[in-house]
Protein backbone atom coordinates (compact mmCIF):
# COMPACT_ATOMS: atom_id res chain seq x y z
CA UNK A 1 0.00 0.00 0.00
CA UNK A 2 1.40 3.38 -1.15
CA UNK A 3 -0.85 5.76 0.81
CA UNK A 4 0.23 5.89 4.32
CA UNK A 5 -1.35 4.35 7.38
CA UNK A 6 -3.40 7.00 9.06
CA UNK A 7 -5.14 6.99 12.04
CA UNK A 8 -9.10 7.96 10.76
CA UNK A 9 -10.62 8.20 14.35
CA UNK A 10 -8.18 10.84 15.19
CA UNK A 11 -8.52 12.84 11.52
CA UNK A 12 -12.55 12.87 11.94
CA UNK A 13 -11.86 14.62 15.58
CA UNK A 14 -11.00 17.33 13.22
CA UNK A 15 -12.82 19.83 10.99
CA UNK A 16 -12.60 17.89 7.51
CA UNK A 17 -11.05 19.97 5.67
CA UNK A 18 -8.98 23.46 7.02
CA UNK A 19 -8.91 21.62 10.55
CA UNK A 20 -6.61 18.84 8.84
CA UNK A 21 -3.44 17.93 10.49
CA UNK A 22 -1.83 17.92 7.08
CA UNK A 23 -3.29 21.12 6.08
CA UNK A 24 -0.68 23.66 5.71
CA UNK A 25 -2.39 26.78 4.04
CA UNK A 26 -3.12 25.26 1.32
CA UNK A 27 -4.54 28.03 -1.22
CA UNK A 28 -7.33 25.40 -3.04
CA UNK A 29 -9.17 21.90 -2.82
CA UNK A 30 -11.15 21.06 -5.48
CA UNK A 31 -13.39 18.02 -4.86
CA UNK A 32 -14.38 16.89 -8.27
CA UNK A 33 -17.81 13.94 -8.70
CA UNK A 34 -18.90 12.88 -11.36
CA UNK A 35 -21.74 10.03 -11.01
CA UNK A 36 -21.92 8.87 -14.63
CA UNK A 37 -18.26 7.65 -14.62
CA UNK A 38 -17.64 7.32 -10.71
CA UNK A 39 -15.29 9.94 -10.94
CA UNK A 40 -14.79 11.00 -7.27
CA UNK A 41 -11.31 13.11 -7.29
CA UNK A 42 -9.72 15.60 -4.99
CA UNK A 43 -7.27 17.99 -6.41
CA UNK A 44 -5.33 19.72 -3.80
CA UNK A 45 -3.21 23.08 -4.90
CA UNK A 46 -0.67 23.86 -2.04
CA UNK A 47 1.10 27.08 -3.22
CA UNK A 48 1.71 28.68 -6.92
CA UNK A 49 4.46 31.68 -5.68
CA UNK A 50 6.96 29.59 -7.74
CA UNK A 51 4.47 29.02 -10.51
CA UNK A 52 1.73 26.36 -11.75
CA UNK A 53 1.23 23.70 -9.12
CA UNK A 54 2.20 20.77 -11.07
CA UNK A 55 1.84 17.13 -9.52
CA UNK A 56 1.04 13.98 -10.38
CA UNK A 57 -2.71 12.65 -9.94
CA UNK A 58 -2.38 9.19 -7.53
CA UNK A 59 -5.34 6.65 -7.79
CA UNK A 60 -5.76 4.67 -4.70
CA UNK A 61 -8.37 2.37 -3.01
CA UNK A 62 -8.65 4.43 0.04
CA UNK A 63 -9.69 2.98 3.14
CA UNK A 64 -11.84 6.19 3.22
CA UNK A 65 -12.28 9.76 2.03
CA UNK A 66 -10.30 11.58 5.58
CA UNK A 67 -7.49 8.96 3.95
CA UNK A 68 -7.98 10.94 0.74
CA UNK A 69 -8.18 14.07 1.77
CA UNK A 70 -5.29 13.82 4.11
CA UNK A 71 -3.20 12.04 1.26
CA UNK A 72 -3.75 15.03 -1.21
CA UNK A 73 -3.23 17.29 1.37
CA UNK A 74 0.17 16.16 2.33
CA UNK A 75 1.59 15.29 -1.27
CA UNK A 76 0.34 18.82 -2.65
CA UNK A 77 2.79 19.95 0.24
CA UNK A 78 5.38 18.00 -0.75
CA UNK A 79 5.29 19.02 -4.05
CA UNK A 80 5.66 22.75 -3.48
CA UNK A 81 8.90 22.13 -1.18
CA UNK A 82 10.23 19.90 -3.93
CA UNK A 83 9.47 21.92 -6.59
CA UNK A 84 11.43 24.81 -4.95
CA UNK A 85 14.46 22.96 -3.25
CA UNK A 86 15.13 21.78 -6.81
CA UNK A 87 15.40 25.56 -8.09
CA UNK A 88 12.20 24.61 -10.33
CA UNK A 89 9.12 27.19 -11.55
CA UNK A 90 6.50 25.65 -10.13
CA UNK A 91 4.10 25.21 -7.38
CA UNK A 92 3.28 22.18 -5.79
CA UNK A 93 -0.17 20.40 -6.12
CA UNK A 94 -1.36 17.19 -6.41
CA UNK A 95 -4.37 14.94 -7.11
CA UNK A 96 -5.71 11.61 -6.01
CA UNK A 97 -8.88 9.42 -7.43
CA UNK A 98 -10.46 7.56 -5.01
CA UNK A 99 -10.65 4.00 -6.53
CA UNK A 100 -8.59 0.60 -7.48
CA UNK A 101 -6.62 1.56 -10.18
CA UNK A 102 -6.84 -1.85 -11.70
CA UNK A 103 -10.66 -2.27 -11.75
CA UNK A 104 -12.06 1.27 -11.87
CA UNK A 105 -9.79 3.08 -14.17
CA UNK A 106 -11.84 3.54 -17.55
CA UNK A 107 -10.94 5.91 -20.38
CA UNK A 108 -14.36 7.75 -19.19
CA UNK A 109 -13.36 8.46 -15.95
CA UNK A 110 -9.75 9.80 -16.91
CA UNK A 111 -11.30 11.97 -19.52
CA UNK A 112 -14.35 13.11 -17.14
CA UNK A 113 -10.87 14.01 -14.73
CA UNK A 114 -8.64 15.81 -16.95
CA UNK A 115 -12.06 18.17 -17.62
CA UNK A 116 -11.62 18.68 -14.23
CA UNK A 117 -8.11 19.57 -14.96
CA UNK A 118 -8.83 21.70 -17.54
CA UNK A 119 -11.33 23.76 -15.68
CA UNK A 120 -8.81 24.76 -13.47
CA UNK A 121 -7.06 26.73 -16.03
CA UNK A 122 -3.64 25.55 -15.93
CA UNK A 123 -3.28 26.72 -11.71
CA UNK A 124 -2.90 22.96 -11.85
CA UNK A 125 -0.68 20.34 -14.05
CA UNK A 126 -0.88 16.98 -13.68
CA UNK A 127 1.08 14.18 -14.09
CA UNK A 128 1.29 10.96 -13.31
CA UNK A 129 1.35 9.09 -9.77
CA UNK A 130 0.91 5.37 -8.47
CA UNK A 131 -1.69 3.95 -10.68
CA UNK A 132 -1.52 5.96 -13.37
CA UNK A 133 0.49 5.27 -16.25
CA UNK A 134 2.30 7.33 -19.15
CA UNK A 135 -1.12 6.21 -21.72
CA UNK A 136 -3.06 7.84 -18.81
CA UNK A 137 -1.75 11.22 -19.72
CA UNK A 138 -1.85 10.61 -23.28
CA UNK A 139 -5.47 10.19 -22.73
CA UNK A 140 -6.29 13.20 -19.92
CA UNK A 141 -4.02 15.40 -22.86
CA UNK A 142 -7.15 14.95 -25.29
CA UNK A 143 -9.00 17.24 -23.22
CA UNK A 144 -6.37 19.19 -21.96
CA UNK A 145 -2.90 21.13 -22.47
CA UNK A 146 -2.56 21.08 -18.58
CA UNK A 147 -0.50 17.75 -18.05
CA UNK A 148 2.48 16.41 -18.63
CA UNK A 149 4.37 13.16 -18.45
CA UNK A 150 3.17 12.09 -21.73
CA UNK A 151 4.70 9.67 -23.67
CA UNK A 152 7.74 9.98 -26.13
CA UNK A 153 5.61 9.49 -28.92
CA UNK A 154 2.98 12.23 -28.32
CA UNK A 155 5.55 14.30 -27.79
CA UNK A 156 6.18 14.07 -23.68
CA UNK A 157 9.34 13.23 -21.77
CA UNK A 158 7.50 9.57 -21.02
CA UNK A 159 8.15 7.62 -18.19
CA UNK A 160 9.36 9.03 -15.02
CA UNK A 161 10.44 6.60 -13.22
CA UNK A 162 13.89 5.98 -14.35
CA UNK A 163 14.77 9.53 -14.26
CA UNK A 164 13.57 9.71 -10.85
CA UNK A 165 15.37 6.34 -9.39
CA UNK A 166 18.49 7.98 -11.00
CA UNK A 167 17.88 11.03 -9.08
CA UNK A 168 17.45 9.20 -5.81
CA UNK A 169 20.73 7.36 -6.87
CA UNK A 170 22.65 10.16 -7.02
CA UNK A 171 21.26 11.65 -3.47
CA UNK A 172 22.29 8.36 -2.13
CA UNK A 173 25.63 8.69 -3.59
CA UNK A 174 26.27 11.86 -1.85
CA UNK A 175 24.92 10.97 1.41
CA UNK A 176 26.78 7.83 1.47
CA UNK A 177 30.29 10.35 0.85
CA UNK A 178 28.85 12.09 3.51
CA UNK A 179 28.26 9.04 6.25
CA UNK A 180 31.06 6.85 4.98
CA UNK A 181 33.31 9.11 2.94
CA UNK A 182 33.26 7.97 -0.28
CA UNK A 183 30.48 7.58 -2.66
CA UNK A 184 31.19 4.36 -4.40
CA UNK A 185 28.52 2.19 -3.65
CA UNK A 186 29.91 -1.19 -4.65
CA UNK A 187 29.79 -3.91 -1.94
CA UNK A 188 27.30 -1.87 0.53
CA UNK A 189 24.54 -3.52 1.92
CA UNK A 190 21.46 -1.57 0.14
CA UNK A 191 17.83 -2.75 1.48
CA UNK A 192 15.52 -1.65 -1.44
CA UNK A 193 11.81 -1.69 0.13
CA UNK A 194 9.30 -1.63 -2.85
CA UNK A 195 10.26 -2.91 -6.17
CA UNK A 196 7.97 -0.77 -8.42
CA UNK A 197 8.80 1.42 -11.18
CA UNK A 198 11.42 3.19 -9.51
CA UNK A 199 12.66 0.38 -7.03
CA UNK A 200 13.58 -1.53 -10.06
CA UNK A 201 15.09 1.10 -11.81
CA UNK A 202 17.07 2.02 -8.10
CA UNK A 203 18.17 -1.84 -8.10
CA UNK A 204 19.58 -1.52 -11.76
CA UNK A 205 21.86 1.61 -10.69
CA UNK A 206 23.18 -0.60 -7.49
CA UNK A 207 23.42 -3.79 -9.49
CA UNK A 208 25.87 -1.69 -12.17
CA UNK A 209 27.94 -0.21 -9.05
CA UNK A 210 27.92 -3.68 -7.16
CA UNK A 211 26.42 -3.13 -4.61
CA UNK A 212 24.88 -5.88 -2.11
CA UNK A 213 21.22 -5.54 -2.96
CA UNK A 214 18.49 -7.10 -0.67
CA UNK A 215 15.20 -6.24 -2.18
CA UNK A 216 11.65 -6.56 -0.80
CA UNK A 217 7.91 -5.98 -1.45
CA UNK A 218 4.38 -7.22 -0.79
CA UNK A 219 4.37 -8.80 -4.21
CA UNK A 220 5.95 -12.06 -4.73
CA UNK A 221 6.08 -12.30 -8.10
CA UNK A 222 7.40 -8.98 -8.72
CA UNK A 223 10.15 -10.03 -6.49
CA UNK A 224 10.75 -13.30 -8.45
CA UNK A 225 10.83 -10.90 -11.55
CA UNK A 226 13.71 -8.89 -10.37
CA UNK A 227 15.87 -11.44 -8.95
CA UNK A 228 15.88 -13.05 -12.46
CA UNK A 229 16.75 -9.67 -13.58
CA UNK A 230 19.84 -8.57 -11.48
CA UNK A 231 22.06 -9.94 -8.81
CA UNK A 232 19.96 -9.31 -5.87
CA UNK A 233 18.93 -11.19 -2.78
CA UNK A 234 15.16 -11.45 -1.74
CA UNK A 235 14.51 -10.27 2.11
CA UNK A 236 12.63 -13.13 3.62
CA UNK A 237 12.08 -11.94 6.86
CA UNK A 238 9.66 -9.53 7.96
CA UNK A 239 11.47 -6.46 9.66
CA UNK A 240 13.99 -5.61 7.25
CA UNK A 241 14.58 -2.39 9.50
CA UNK A 242 15.97 -4.56 12.32
CA UNK A 243 18.83 -5.98 9.45
CA UNK A 244 22.21 -5.03 9.43
CA UNK A 245 22.42 -2.64 6.10
CA UNK A 246 24.42 0.36 4.85
CA UNK A 247 21.84 1.56 3.24
CA UNK A 248 17.93 1.22 3.61
CA UNK A 249 15.64 2.85 0.66
CA UNK A 250 12.60 2.85 1.16
CA UNK A 251 10.52 3.15 -2.61
CA UNK A 252 6.77 1.97 -1.42
CA UNK A 253 5.47 3.60 1.08
CA UNK A 254 5.36 6.87 3.06
CA UNK A 255 5.71 6.89 6.95
CA UNK A 256 7.51 4.14 7.29
CA UNK A 257 10.63 6.01 9.57
CA UNK A 258 8.41 6.14 12.49
CA UNK A 259 8.55 5.60 16.05
CA UNK A 260 8.34 2.58 15.94
CA UNK A 261 10.84 1.93 12.75
CA UNK A 262 13.73 4.62 14.19
CA UNK A 263 14.57 2.44 17.42
CA UNK A 264 15.27 -0.73 15.49
CA UNK A 265 16.75 0.83 11.93
CA UNK A 266 20.32 0.01 11.84
CA UNK A 267 21.02 1.50 8.82
CA UNK A 268 23.65 4.36 8.58
CA UNK A 269 22.13 6.04 5.20
CA UNK A 270 18.42 6.85 4.42
CA UNK A 271 18.10 7.15 1.17
CA UNK A 272 15.20 6.38 -1.08
CA UNK A 273 12.20 7.37 -3.53
CA UNK A 274 9.15 7.48 -1.61
CA UNK A 275 7.34 10.25 -0.62
CA UNK A 276 6.44 11.64 3.32
CA UNK A 277 9.18 8.94 4.51
CA UNK A 278 8.82 10.43 7.89
CA UNK A 279 5.74 9.69 9.67
CA UNK A 280 6.42 13.39 11.66
CA UNK A 281 9.12 15.38 9.61
CA UNK A 282 10.00 17.19 12.83
CA UNK A 283 10.17 14.48 15.44
CA UNK A 284 11.21 12.05 13.43
CA UNK A 285 14.04 14.20 11.84
CA UNK A 286 15.73 14.82 14.99
CA UNK A 287 15.37 10.78 16.12
CA UNK A 288 17.41 10.34 13.29
CA UNK A 289 20.23 12.77 13.78
CA UNK A 290 20.01 11.76 17.31
CA UNK A 291 20.64 8.06 16.25
CA UNK A 292 23.61 9.40 13.94
CA UNK A 293 21.68 8.23 11.07
CA UNK A 294 21.86 10.28 7.89
CA UNK A 295 18.80 10.99 5.57
CA UNK A 296 18.93 12.08 2.76
CA UNK A 297 15.38 13.94 2.50
CA UNK A 298 12.79 12.17 0.17
CA UNK A 299 11.36 15.04 -1.54
CA UNK A 300 15.10 16.79 -2.34
CA UNK A 301 16.21 13.23 -3.89
CA UNK A 302 13.11 12.13 -5.13
CA UNK A 303 12.98 15.40 -7.75
CA UNK A 304 14.03 13.44 -10.71
CA UNK A 305 10.27 12.59 -12.11
CA UNK A 306 9.53 16.17 -11.44
CA UNK A 307 12.32 17.51 -13.71
CA UNK A 308 11.94 15.10 -16.47
CA UNK A 309 8.15 16.24 -16.45
CA UNK A 310 8.90 20.24 -16.24
CA UNK A 311 11.10 19.31 -19.74
CA UNK A 312 7.80 19.47 -21.43
CA UNK A 313 6.60 22.78 -20.11
CA UNK A 314 9.92 24.17 -20.56
CA UNK A 315 11.23 22.60 -23.55
CA UNK A 316 14.30 21.24 -22.80
CA UNK A 317 15.56 17.87 -23.91
CA UNK A 318 17.15 15.20 -22.10
CA UNK A 319 21.09 16.21 -21.69
CA UNK A 320 19.37 19.01 -19.38
CA UNK A 321 17.33 16.11 -17.88
CA UNK A 322 20.33 14.26 -16.66
CA UNK A 323 22.73 17.58 -15.87
CA UNK A 324 19.12 18.38 -13.64
CA UNK A 325 19.01 15.11 -11.73
CA UNK A 326 22.56 14.83 -11.55
CA UNK A 327 22.56 17.76 -9.51
CA UNK A 328 20.71 16.23 -6.77
CA UNK A 329 24.24 14.87 -5.95
CA UNK A 330 25.62 18.11 -5.08
CA UNK A 331 22.45 19.92 -3.37
CA UNK A 332 22.47 16.77 -1.07
CA UNK A 333 26.05 16.98 -0.05
CA UNK A 334 25.37 20.43 0.42
CA UNK A 335 22.36 20.32 2.19
CA UNK A 336 23.65 17.59 4.74
CA UNK A 337 26.95 19.63 5.64
CA UNK A 338 24.18 22.77 6.38
CA UNK A 339 22.62 20.55 8.62
CA UNK A 340 25.44 19.80 10.96
CA UNK A 341 26.92 23.49 10.21
CA UNK A 342 23.69 24.46 11.34
CA UNK A 343 22.31 21.90 14.05
CA UNK A 344 19.24 21.15 12.33
CA UNK A 345 17.96 18.17 10.78
CA UNK A 346 18.91 17.43 7.12
CA UNK A 347 14.61 17.64 6.33
CA UNK A 348 14.93 21.26 8.20
CA UNK A 349 17.79 21.81 6.22
CA UNK A 350 16.25 21.14 2.66
CA UNK A 351 13.32 22.70 3.87
CA UNK A 352 14.47 25.66 5.10
CA UNK A 353 16.28 25.64 1.37
CA UNK A 354 12.94 25.76 -0.08
CA UNK A 355 11.14 28.61 2.30
CA UNK A 356 13.54 30.58 1.75
CA UNK A 357 13.23 30.73 -2.12
CA UNK A 358 9.53 30.68 -1.92
CA UNK A 359 9.51 33.61 0.17
CA UNK A 360 12.28 35.47 -1.75
CA UNK A 361 9.98 34.88 -4.75
CA UNK A 362 6.78 36.09 -3.15
CA UNK A 363 8.33 39.43 -2.41
CA UNK A 364 9.53 39.75 -5.88
CA UNK A 365 5.83 39.18 -7.23
CA UNK A 366 4.70 41.48 -4.59
P1 LIG B 1 4.87 1.60 -7.85
O1 LIG B 1 3.45 1.51 -7.52
O2 LIG B 1 5.35 1.27 -9.22
O3 LIG B 1 5.72 0.64 -6.86
C1 LIG B 1 5.51 0.54 -5.50
C2 LIG B 1 5.91 -0.86 -5.08
O4 LIG B 1 5.85 -0.92 -3.65
C3 LIG B 1 5.01 -1.96 -5.62
O5 LIG B 1 5.79 -2.98 -6.19
C4 LIG B 1 4.26 -2.46 -4.37
O6 LIG B 1 3.94 -3.81 -4.43
C5 LIG B 1 5.29 -2.18 -3.30
N1 LIG B 1 4.76 -2.09 -1.95
C6 LIG B 1 3.59 -1.55 -1.54
N2 LIG B 1 3.48 -1.65 -0.21
C7 LIG B 1 4.60 -2.25 0.25
C8 LIG B 1 5.08 -2.62 1.52
N3 LIG B 1 4.37 -2.42 2.61
N4 LIG B 1 6.30 -3.19 1.60
C9 LIG B 1 7.03 -3.44 0.50
N5 LIG B 1 6.62 -3.10 -0.73
C10 LIG B 1 5.43 -2.52 -0.86
O7 LIG B 1 5.33 3.06 -7.43
P2 LIG B 1 6.62 3.87 -7.95
O8 LIG B 1 6.24 4.72 -9.09
O9 LIG B 1 7.77 2.95 -8.05
O10 LIG B 1 6.85 4.87 -6.71
C11 LIG B 1 7.43 4.41 -5.50
C12 LIG B 1 7.41 5.54 -4.50
O11 LIG B 1 8.18 6.64 -4.99
C13 LIG B 1 6.01 6.11 -4.20
O12 LIG B 1 5.96 6.50 -2.85
C14 LIG B 1 5.94 7.33 -5.09
O13 LIG B 1 5.06 8.31 -4.60
C15 LIG B 1 7.38 7.82 -5.02
N6 LIG B 1 7.78 8.64 -6.16
C16 LIG B 1 7.67 8.13 -7.43
C17 LIG B 1 8.06 8.92 -8.49
C18 LIG B 1 8.00 8.39 -9.91
O14 LIG B 1 8.58 9.01 -10.81
N7 LIG B 1 7.34 7.27 -10.15
C19 LIG B 1 8.56 10.21 -8.29
C20 LIG B 1 8.68 10.67 -6.98
C21 LIG B 1 8.28 9.87 -5.92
Amino acid sequence: MITEVVNTKELQKLDPVFGQMSFDNHEQIVFCNDKDTGLKAIIGIHNTVMGPALGGTRMWNYNNEWEAVNDVLRLSRGMTYKAAVTGLNLGGGKAVIIGDAKTQKTPELMLRFGEFVHSLSGKYITAEDVGMATSDMDLVRTVTPYVTGISEEKGGAGNPSPITAYGVFMGMKAAAKYAFGSDILEDKVVYVEGIGNVGEALVENLSNEGAKIYISDINRERLEEIRDKYSVTIYEGDNLYAEEMDIYAPCALGATINDETISQIKAKVIAGAANNQLAEEQKHGILLREKGIVYAPDFLINAGGIINVYAELENYGRKEIVRKTENIYNTTLEILKNAEINGVTTHQAAFDVAQSRIDARKLKNS
